[in-house]
């Protein structure tokens, strides 16, 4: 175990070293100086991720990212439903234990499987972390379609079905005072995938603050949360992209609008990104779970919210959901959102035109 974690850790001093750096002059503020630094992680959550700061010397941008780097790294190890680490029971160890045994785990799972629970009940069933048995048969045809897209093949609907009766979100017990959590049903599982990535962002944005992180961007693989304003004297908000779905992932120009915001969290669901076709149809990873098969309705959803977790449920329940119900539901957790429509036009709640550069809202005054 250690021989890993000394070979991930070092990955990152090499990058830091490689890619962080002051990136223009040392800006006044309050006569404390501050300089911009970047630091990018490729091997958390299967991702690419960046954080970037403003810190006062190039130590102290150093060991925040770094203390990102290792809470964000360590969360990946708990929150994995593919692989087993030594010497920790993760969400695989749970999944393996279906119909056999409750499982002791770490309170970092408790939060998320316990917050999970909540999102299913809130969003009407749309995001349900129980989802895993139909979703892992959708992922393993993926996989093989993706692979070899000459054999790619719609899963059948009796499987899904069958798969579907193990779902129950109300099978899955926590028990806090012995911190475990038992899958009661034999072939059930959990997939985390929805929420743990924005769940483990905030834990980490946490942690930094702790440290003296007082002004940043964590963007971990598209779920970005917003700390403190830039400290360039100049802007009091971070401009944060949203990817055009037409456009190439990585690139210039590819940009659909930007949004004006501090303190904030901006994720974003998109069926472009993981998808594979058959007979010239695209099938995505956000699945329906009232139809079984993938959504269809937008092209992409953003959210805009103060908390990195919810924001992650809201953009995978409001990809799922109808504009009506999305919206009821981004009341409940005074949130915002964009969705962007099958043929790229834009639907935005009133809050996220106010800060849209594309709505003139605050950019229209931006300095
Ligand atoms: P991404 O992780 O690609 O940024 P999302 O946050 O929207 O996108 O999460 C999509 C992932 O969530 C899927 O890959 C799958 O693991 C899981 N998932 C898909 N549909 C559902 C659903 N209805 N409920 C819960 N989890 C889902
Ligand atoms: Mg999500």
């Amino acid at each position: 175990m250690f021989k890993r974690y000394s070979a991930a850790a070092s990955v990152l001093i090499f990058l830091i070293a490689a890619l962080s750096g002051c990136q223009g002059a040392n800006y006044q503020i309050n006569q404390i100086s501050y300089q911009k630094f970047e630091a990018d992680f490729t091997n958390v959550f299967d991702t690419a991720s960046t954080v970037v700061g403003y810190a006062r010397t190039k130590d102290e941008f150093d060991r925040c990212s770094r203390i990102i780097y290792d809470r964000l790294t360590d969360l990946n190890r708990q929150y994995d439903i593919y692989n087993n680490y030594p010497g920790i029971n993760n969400i695989k160890t749970v999944n393996d234990n279906a119909g056999i045994a409750p499982v002791p785990v770490s309170r970092d799972i408790i939060g998320l499987l316990s917050y999970g629970k909540d999102y299913c009940g809130a969003s009407g069933g749309a995001v349900n972390i129980a989802l895993g048995a139909v979703l892992s048969i959708w992922h393993d045809y993926r996989t093989e379609g993706i692979n070899d897209p000459d054999s790619a093949r719609l899963p059948p609907m009796a499987d899904l079905k069958t798969a579907d009766a193990m779902t129950d979100i109300d099978d899955m017990v926590i028990d806090p005072q012995a911190k475990t959590v038992f899958l009661k049903v034999k072939g059930m599982s959990l997939d985390v995938g929805a929420i743990a990535k924005g769940y483990a962002t905030k834990l980490a944005a946490i942690d930094a603050q702790k440290a003296g992180f007082v002004s940043g961007v964590l963007d971990i693989g598209g779920n970005i949360e917003a700390i403190g304003k830039p400290l360039d004297g100049v802007r009091d908000r971070w401009g944060i992209g949203i990817q055009d779905p037409e456009k190439p992932i990585s690139g210039s120009d590819n940009i659909l609008d930007t949004v004006y915001v501090n303190d904030n969290c901006v994720v974003t669901s998109g069926g472009y990104q993981r998808f594979y076709e058959v007979d010239g149809t695209e099938y995505n990873h956000i699945i329906d779970p009232a139809t079984l098969m993938p959504a269809t309705r937008y092209s992409a959803v953003t959210v805009i919210c103060k908390d990195s977790g919810d924001a992650d449920m809201l953009s995978t329940a409001l990809y799922i959901l109808p504009i009506d119900e999305g919206k009821e539901l981004l009341k409940k957790y005074d949130a915002d959102a964009v969705w962007v429509m099958r043929d790229n036009s834009m639907t935005a709640t009133d809050g996220y035109k106010a800060i849209s550069k594309k709505f003139g809202g605050y950019s229209a005054v931006d300095k």
